[in-house]
């Protein structure tokens, strides 16, 4: 299995060569050369496999280089009940990615049970010990640099923490994330996890992150590395629970399912695409958007317009305040009959700070073969998914699969099973739950008095000179 670039100019590689890095040298983002297929007779012997024996008989198609015994051992090690064991009173920790049936053919597939209560942990802790086993075998290191407003960050240094090889600098905006969010890293007191409060706003981070990057010079010398989210192995990773949903609401492969997702940068409902381009039944692939609609847009229109950060808004899912979808690449990539340079050409224009309309160019009909269709939510939506919900099934959701939820209701046939992707635990957006329901959500026993616990962080100016001289110091 070798991987290919979406724009067409980059040499072939394998898993591991693909793992450590960003990009592909020409600006696009990696694919597998062919997607795997699984046929029926395939899918009917993973059907009652448990999370980790389904996840190696995906991932093992996907990644050739890593003997499979040790590709097992890896896939072992990271999703255990004990890892994945915030799921609700009624779900079993043991199926990692549970479902909760809300009413006949309307489910929740549960992503958030990990350690930091999104469901960034389901790719990010397999992509830890992936980066360990990669890095020890080849007697290197990196220093993770990053940015975050909150739930990339944490599930980033949940992962690392403690990890042989890897070291983590996480820029944050000081003192403008939650105060959970803010607890749940600054606790962290392992030697290899640094987290830096930038005096300034998130997109000073990024900026920081970036300039950082920009000097080859810096990040040779320092091995400076990422794990954002265009990275191949957290989407692979998250290929595997589309499957695990789908398994879990049917009982024969004549049947399908829809998902719909809560997205941002295109990452979770990337691997939905992969998933059904690899042969599972899925019928429709639902984008959900907050009022940061680029995706939306599309979807409707076949116009693909990202906007600056100053046009984006500041929402209550505020993990879904994206307005440049970084991995929806590799979609238009199959989109456009895995045409490089076609994509080449789409992108020019955007990279420039452009648009494209593919209506105009004739793949936009193609659009509904890959069961893509969308919607999009607003805080009022919000608010009544969230009460409704809770009136209703007396579950209580976060405000990002809310936005899918209201989405989801939207798009679903009769008989067809609806499975929304719950992205986020309610516990770690308090303050929008108790603006919906009049009291704060129910938190997780051993996540009390989290606030409490001694902080380990820099206070940094928002400065280039800074961030280099305390990588600089601290590798
Ligand atoms: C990151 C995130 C999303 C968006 O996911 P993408 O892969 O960027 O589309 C949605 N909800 C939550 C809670 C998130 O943390």
């Amino acid at each position: 299995m070798k991987y290919v670039s979406t724009r067409g100019q980059s040499p072939a590689l394998s898993f591991c060569d693909i793992l450590l890095g960003g990009l592909a040298p020409d600006g696009g983002l990696y694919l597998p050369e062919k997607y795997p297929h699984f046929s029926d007779a395939d899918l009917t012997q993973m059907r009652g496999l448990n999370y980790r024996d389904l996840a190696f008989a995906i991932l093992s198609r996907l990644i050739d280089d890593i003997p499979a015994t040790d590709l097992k051992a890896i896939i072992d090690k990271t999703y255990r009940a004990e890892v994945y064991c915030y799921a609700r009173p009624n779900q079993n920790p043991e199926d990692i990615t549970p479902t909760l049936k809300l009413e006949d053919n309307l489910y929740l597939l549960s992503l958030s049970n990990g350690p930091t209560l999104a469901f960034k942990d389901m790719a990010m802790q397999l992509l830890g010990n992936l980066f360990e086993y990669v890095l020890q075998k080849r007697g290197e290191t990196t220093n993770i640099l990053g940015a975050t407003s909150g739930d990339t960050g944490s599930a980033a240094e949940y992962a690392m923490r403690g990890k042989h090889g890897v070291r983590v600098f996480m820029l944050s905006p000081h003192q403008k994330m939650s105060r959970f969010q803010t607890a749940q890293m600054f606790s962290l007191q392992d030697d290899n996890i640094f987290n830096i409060a930038v005096k300034g706003v998130f997109d000073d981070c990024q900026d920081m992150v970036k300039a950082v990057s920009n000097d080859a010079a810096f990040k040779a010398k320092y091995k400076i590395g990422a794990v954002n989210s265009i990275n191949w192995g957290r989407i692979v990773a998250q290929v595997v629970y589309y499957f695990k949903g789908y398994f879990a609401v049917t009982d024969h492969n004549a049947q399908k399912v829809s998902f719909t997702v809560p997205s941002g940068n295109f990452g979770n409902v990337c691997a939905g695409h992969i998933a059904r381009m690899m042969g599972l039944p899925v019928d429709k692939l639902v984008v959900a958007t907050n009022e940061n609609d680029v995706l939306d847009e599309f979807f409707k229109t076949g116009v693909y317009r990202p906007r600056g950060s100053a046009q984006t808004y500041h929402t209550s899912s505020p993990s879904m305040d994206i307005s440049k979808a970084s991995n929806f690449e590799r979609f238009v990539y199959d989109l456009v009959g895995q045409d490089g340079a076609k994509v080449r050409e789409l992108w020019s224009s955007v990279d420039k700070g452009g648009s494209f309309d593919l209506n105009a160019q004739g793949y936009f009909d193609k659009v509904p073969q890959f069961g893509f269709t969308s919607g999009s939510s607003n805080h009022t939506n919000r608010m009544a998914t969230i009460r409704d919900t809770k009136a209703r099934y007396g579950v209580v959701i976060d405000t990002h699969t809310a936005d899918g939820l209201k989405v989801a209701l939207e798009h679903r046939d009769a008989n067809v099973p609806m499975m929304v992707l719950e992205t986020a635990l309610p516990a770690k957006f308090e303050d929008a739950i108790t603006e919906a329901l009049g009291h704060a959500p129910e938190r997780p026993a051993s996540l009390n008095g989290i606030e409490n616990l001694p902080q380990r962080f820099t206070v940094m100016d928002n400065s280039v000179e800074a961030i280099k001289d305390f990588i600089t110091k601290n590798v």
